[in-house]
């Protein structure tokens, strides 16, 4: 087994854990580009957003209910936050385990570079 973040989910290596449920987890970001910088995982290895299919509901459920919980325990639920799914080579994405940036603490520019 050679992905990163699956090792991170499975306590393989070590993170910075900030929330965890029996589907998802969640670390803060090795390499911060906001004071809050959170990234969130389903612990099932899903390669990016598009591989998402229809048994995956519940799931997408639960990351969804762990982005208001963080939200609200990093108080980005007042100021706000931005959610970043990088898919693909264009976009950018690094680690092709599917993650969910969670950015905030800071005002932020659009469009993004
Ligand atoms: P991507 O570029 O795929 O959207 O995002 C990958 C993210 O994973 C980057 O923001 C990068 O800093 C972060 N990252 C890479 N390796 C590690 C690691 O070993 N631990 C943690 N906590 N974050 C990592
Ligand atoms: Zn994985």
């Amino acid at each position: 087994m050679t992905c990163l973040f699956c090792k991170i989910a499975n306590k393989t290596i070590p993170a910075d854990i900030v929330f965890e449920d029996e589907a998802v987890i969640a670390f803060n970001d090795i390499s911060p580009q906001a004071p809050v910088h959170i990234l969130l995982i389903p612990k099932k290895h899903i390669e990016n957003i598009l591989e998402f299919n229809e048994n995956d509901d519940r799931l997408l459920g639960k990351i969804t209910g762990a982005i208001q919980e963080i939200a609200k325990k990093t108080q980005m639920d007042t100021q706000g936050l931005r959610v970043v799914t990088n898919t693909g080579e264009d976009a950018g994405q690094t680690v092709f385990h599917v993650h969910f940036h969670l950015l905030g603490g800071r005002s932020m520019q659009w469009p993004p570079g």
